[in-house]
């Protein structure tokens, strides 16, 4: 899918070419991690049940196992004739409750065969051998039964699932101690520029510390891949081809800085010379116009506006998904949700606009509003904020009260 040399795309546009270029990847290769390290990793194997699940029919609630129809007319009386705990061996339950009878049962203690629900052990009161039970149940009640959240050998999680706590638990139920997952794709990242230097030098008054390759290498751990840092790229043509084509060894490359229209911006220059292929070279977006989709050597890389927001911005917004792709994980679409606008935006339209803001409010009261922001430079705002309002490029003015797109910060 070439492009030509310069193609400034709308923002949904520019987000397509990106998801489908990482359609088509092949992922990093599968490695064994063990259960305990395996939060945020991607399967690279299916789980399936091992046995149903539950392995029997699960009591929900303390309380008695009894027959529904026994307590078609309440207030009743049953019969008592043993305990169902958890852990409880076959054996040690009653094999079978019979019509006037009631078996006390714990929270995830096997229902015993014959009972088809359980009635809470609030709604009931204890004689000696026997229970008045006020309240009647459904049949089903209180009891989750054998295999309903699956059947031995069913896919519970397919390849390609992002661990989060619940896929980790997943994991260990169906004995899983150590299990495959993708391996992290290597992210080089390089920021250039003749007036950035590192964060441990003193800079001259003329100098810029070095934040975007930071911002970046916490961006790309949290998206799911592993940082490579290269040393700080000067504005000059030969020793920046030199750290591309080191980066090129890894399985993605970022550039941050030089991808704008200034005389000493040389990155897309150098990649050209290198052979590069560009889908796109800017989005009609505030922060990150001028950002850089391409491939060379077999390699993808993003071009990212150096100023450090519009870095942090373009690479949620474009190369996350790339890298998502890389490590196996299936990329989720790119969602907002619409919260009321606390105060009045006029902005000037023609690009969609992903502004610092302030989400406020709690539960599904929520209202939002800009954050104060001196633009793509200014960090400290930016980190201030906690979400971007998105407005649309049709936008002049929207008033207090509308509701508003919200992308919430990765
Ligand atoms: P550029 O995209 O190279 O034109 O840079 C745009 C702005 O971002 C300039 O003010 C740069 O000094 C600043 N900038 C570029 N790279 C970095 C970086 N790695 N860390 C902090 N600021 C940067
Ligand atoms: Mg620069």
């Amino acid at each position: 899918m070439p492009a030509s040399p310069a193609t400034v795309l709308p923002f949904e546009e520019a987000r397509g070419v990106v998801e489908r270029h990482a359609a088509g990847v092949s992922p990093c290769a599968a490695e064994p991690v063990d259960i305990a390290h395996a939060g945020g990793r991607v399967l690279a194997e299916a789980l399936a049940a091992d046995r149903d699940f539950p392995p029997f029919p699960r009591s929900a609630r303390d309380g008695y196992a009894v027959r529904a129809a026994d307590l078609a007319r309440v207030p009743a009386r049953l019969k008592i004739t043993g305990e169902s705990k958890a852990g409880a061996a076959p054996g040690t339950i009653p094999a079978e409750v019979r019509s006037g009878e009631a078996v006390l049962i714990m929270t995830g203690a096997p229902v015993p065969s014959g009972a088809d629900a359980v009635v809470m052990v609030e709604y009931t009161a204890r004689q000696g051998e026997s229970v008045e039970i006020q309240k009647s149940v459904a049949a089903g009640e209180n009891v989750v039964p054998r295999g309903s959240e699956g059947r031995a050998g069913a896919l519970l999680l397919a390849c390609g699932q992002r661990l989060g706590a619940a896929g980790v638990a997943v994991a260990a139920s169906v004995g899983k101690s150590s299990l495959l997952v993708h391996a992290l794709p290597r992210v080089a990242i390089l920021a250039t520029g003749d007036e950035i230097v590192d964060v441990a030098a003193q800079p001259g008054p003329h100098q810029i510390r070095n934040s975007n390759s930071y911002s970046l290498a916490a961006q790309v751990r949290a998206a799911g891949g592993l940082p490579v840092l290269l040393p700080i790229a000067p504005d000059e043509p030969v020793q920046l081809r030199r750290l591309i084509e080191q980066g090129l060894a890894s399985d993605l490359l970022l550039l941050a800085g030089g991808v704008s229209m200034g005389k000493y911006d040389l990155v897309e220059q150098v990649l050209g010379e290198l052979g590069a292929e560009f889908y796109f070279t800017g989005a009609l977006i505030q922060p990150g116009r001028p950002v850089v989709f391409g491939r060379v050597r077999g390699k993808y890389l993003f071009g990212l506006p150096g100023n450090p927001v519009s870095t942090m911005v373009t690479f949620e917004l474009f190369a996350r998904p790339m890298l998502q792709a890389l490590g196996g994980a299936r990329p989720g679409p790119l969602s907002f949700f619409p919260v009321r606008l606390k105060r009045e935006i006029k902005i000037r339209p023609g690009l969609t606009r992903f502004l610092p803001g302030l989400l406020s409010g709690q539960f599904a009261e929520l209202e939002v509003e800009l954050a104060s922001w001196q633009g793509s430079g200014d960090i400290a705002g930016t980190a201030r904020a906690n979400c971007y309002v998105v407005v649309p490029p049709d936008r002049e003015r929207i008033a207090a009260g509308e509701m508003v797109a919200v992308w919430r910060k990765a």
